[in-house]
């Protein structure tokens, strides 16, 4: 059996943009039929895979619930996939929540005291919980208890309830996140990569086939390459591709209507859009290639700063465009060629940037 619950998620923001990671509210109903239910079926992250699967027959020929888990990695990786994944292995319930939505200690309360035996509780973006809340999380994950403070002042009492067995099952974008309390008390700490488009071509095959559409493997590969890494992407970029191919009576997508469809919504060979380039031409064009910092590359493109950090940022350093270096952030000999602007000329009196000639990526 299989309940799910949703007890409310935090609409994230930046929904408007094609290639974001984040979900968006739009794409819930069709992301749940797109999502594999069973492990077997899970494309790609092989070592997370094995680990989950040992961990889960031991937890199951044991008749106990599976240790907490916790999933890290960037928005779309599949880490709410895993969970939904976890509780179908487990043959268990999931309450589903988000760390900004729990507010008040009563909350997580009330959510934890309605679990039943072996249920699985999925708490997104767990890194966002607030202090007081998490230390509820304390006792309810290591003995199963409850321990709540009724009442203020000296009237005030404390109570020690049972908690059925459950299992926890956090995701954060960052490990780092967390405070070392909570994180030392995830027996089982996943961490998800970025998929290989060879991976991510299988992918787009499968949501193709639950879509009804036809896609030949040069299509699916365009996609594949341009989805950043990121299945969440992958299937977005389907959908869109999906109607140009309609709308130009395309009976099958192969890679040219791939290319035409992308090139229209400006997503280009490697998966940039306009924000990314705007970052990286701002660096090369106005700043020399950098060292500038986040501060000012805000206020250039007009950006929050936490934005930029957390949305532009992670996959334009892991893609090996930008440099975060001590001094500011940097463009790469890879920005310079991929725009095809000359690179700047090495120890010229006012080269700021030495690092720039290395192939490190920064941080
Ligand atoms: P996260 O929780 O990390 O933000 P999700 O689990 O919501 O990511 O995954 C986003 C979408 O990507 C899901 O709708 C799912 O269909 C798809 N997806 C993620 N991982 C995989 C995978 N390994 N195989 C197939 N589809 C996947």
């Amino acid at each position: 059996m299989n309940i799910e619950e949703d007890i409310g998620v935090d609409e994230g923001g930046e929904e408007a943009r094609l290639v974001s990671s984040r979900a968006c509210h739009r794409e819930s109903s069709t992301d749940f039929d797109l999502r594999p239910k069973r492990l077997a079926d899970y494309i790609g992250q092989e070592g997370l895979r094995t680990s989950l699967d040992i961990f889960i027959r031991a937890a199951r020929g044991r008749g106990e619930p599976l240790d907490h888990v916790l999933f890290h990695g960037f928005p779309g990786l599949g880490k709410t996939t895993l969970s939904h994944i976890i509780a179908n292995e487990m043959d268990a319930g999931i309450k589903v929540t988000s760390g900004p939505v729990i507010e008040r200690q009563g909350d997580l309360a009330a959510i934890l005291t309605s679990l039943q035996e072996g249920d699985i509780l999925f708490i997104d973006e767990i890194h966002r919980l607030n202090h007081a809340v998490e230390e509820i999380l304390y006792p309810a994950m290591e003995d199963f208890q409850l321990d709540l403070i009724i009442g203020q002042g000296p009237g005030a009492r404390s109570v020690r309830m049972d908690l059925p067995r459950f299992t926890l099952v956090g995701a954060t974008t960052r490990t780092g996140l967390l405070t070392p309390p909570l994180r030392d008390r995830f027996g089982v700490v996943l961490r998800l990569e970025l998929y290989s488009p060879e991976e991510l071509v299988v992918i787009v095959q499968r949501s193709a086939l639950i879509l009804g559409m036809k896609i030949d493997a040069s299509g699916a590969l365009e996609l594949g390459r341009r989805s950043r890494g990121t299945p969440r992407i992958a299937n977005r970029l389907l959908r869109r591709v999906r109607d140009f191919a309609e709308v130009g009576s395309h009976a099958v997508i192969d890679a040219r209507v791939a290319d035409a469809a992308l090139n229209l919504l400006n997503v280009d060979a490697f998966g940039l859009d306009d924000m990314d380039r705007r970052i990286l031409l701002t660096i090369i064009d106005t700043f020399q290639g950098g060292p500038i910092g986040l501060e000012t590359l805000a206020t250039v493109v007009c950006e929050e700063k936490n934005t930029l950090e957390d949305v532009y940022e992670p996959f334009l350093i892991q893609s090996g465009f930008l440099a975060r270096t001590p001094r500011g952030r940097m463009a790469t000999v890879k920005a310079y060629q991929h725009f095809q602007r000359p690179l700047p000329k090495q120890g010229a009196p006012d080269r700021r940037q030495p690092s720039l000639f290395t192939s490190e990526a920064g941080e």
